[in-house]
């Protein structure tokens, strides 16, 4: 007994002690904290040790929905040694920075459509890829039919800050030539299915797909294909006929998805409150998005290996929540499927079938 409760007293006192000490210390702990922290991530790439294949950073999940946890839509794609961003909705690049996105090597950034959730970062993301990668031409940023007034837009409203930026730092280090973005401007193939490779170099193939997201006209989709691996983003659509075609074997379909039995709870609450815009505004997303269950159909259909939901409609606080989003996709597709969250690296080795998952954030 004597025994046990000198133990109890020892212990207790190193307990004390080691606070004591703590509290003494604590700034001390916290520099090397962050020296440690300084000397691991400053200037380091940490993509440079992903193997050669297709990569995809899910820098932004959510929707133009305010949701803490998840950017509005964007992800970062690595094709062997180049950088792509796909869509660039707010919050999304900074998610990028946290992930250890190669920002330096961005080569240029793709827009599914001219909806403001998709590219409300975009002028963050110009400012950061000419400052990081010492650009010397501006960032091609490639879209649909009005992409080069938005990209005009961003430029304006960027130009007085880049004028501080060149004057603080130098030519030197902030090129002025580089600033900002160059829009090209992609049209396809009237009507749906349409599509047309936008890019094909070496082993990357890059082909835009039109998607159904009436009446937001031209909407689109990609696909990526990098060696044998592949990938394909639906964009904002409903089911799509023409997606599901191209994206036939792809590796990771990701797909946007609205719950539609959740949206319309939310609507019908806000109207029984007599809030008459947000009642209508619930309905009327209801018809130009895509149910997760379709999406899980239109995963089958494509026979892909796994299927990723983004744009993810409602917010869902809590895990738990993602059973009633789910539904019943699980029974309709047999691939795996996983319930996109900001953070997520997915990284597809070329020469194997080898889909794996890091969680970066
Ligand atoms: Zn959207
Ligand atoms: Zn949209």
């Amino acid at each position: 007994m004597v025994w046990i409760k000198r133990g109890l007293l020892v212990g207790l006192g190193l307990i004390v002690l080691g606070f004591i000490g703590f509290n003494v210390f604590k700034k001390q702990i916290a520099t090397a904290i962050f020296e440690r922290a300084v000397d691991r991530n400053a200037g380091v790439d940490r993509s440079a040790s992903l193997p050669d294949g297709l990569h995809v950073y899910m820098c932004g999940t959510g929707s133009p929905m305010p949701d803490a946890t998840r950017a509005g839509p964007c992800m970062g794609i690595l094709a062997g040694d180049r950088a792509f961003v796909f869509d660039v909705g707010s919050g999304g690049v900074r998610n990028l920075g946290s992930m250890g996105f190669p920002m330096a090597r961005l080569d240029s950034v793709y827009l599914t459509h001219l909806h403001s959730d998709h590219l409300d970062g975009l002028g963050e993301l110009l400012l950061m890829s000419w400052i990081n990668g010492n650009r010397s031409e501006p960032t091609p940023v490639r879209g649909p039919r009005g992409t080069a007034e938005v990209v005009s837009g961003f430029n304006t409203a960027y130009r007085i800050d880049s004028t501080y930026r060149v004057a603080h730092h130098g030519p030197e280090i902030a090129n002025p030539n580089g600033y900002g973005g160059i829009a090209d401007e992609i049209t396809l193939p009237a009507g749906p299915g349409g599509m047309q490779v936008v890019l094909e170099e070496g082993d990357l193939t890059i082909t835009a797909i039109r998607v159904n997201h009436a009446p937001i006209e031209p909407a689109f989709g990609y696909r990526i294909d990098y060696k044998d691996r592949s990938i394909s983003i639906s964009g904002d659509t409903v089911y799509d006929a023409g997606f599901v075609a191209a994206s036939r074997g792809v590796d990771i379909m990701l797909h946007e998805a609205l719950n539609r039995d959740m949206v319309q709870t939310i609507g019908g609450v806000l109207g029984e409150r007599g809030i008459t815009n947000g009642e209508v505004i619930f309905h009327d997303i209801l018809d130009y998005h895509t149910d997760p269950e379709e999406a899980a159909e239109a995963a089958q259909e494509a026979d892909a290996t796994e299927l990723v939901y983004y744009h993810i409609v409602p917010q869902l606080p809590v895990k738990l929540m993602e059973l009633v989003f789910l539904g019943e996709s699980k029974s309709i597709f047999d691939g795996k499927i996983t319930v996109g969250a900001d953070g997520m690296l997915f990284s597809l080795p070329a020469g194997s079938d080898k889909i794996e998952r890091a969680d970066l954030l």
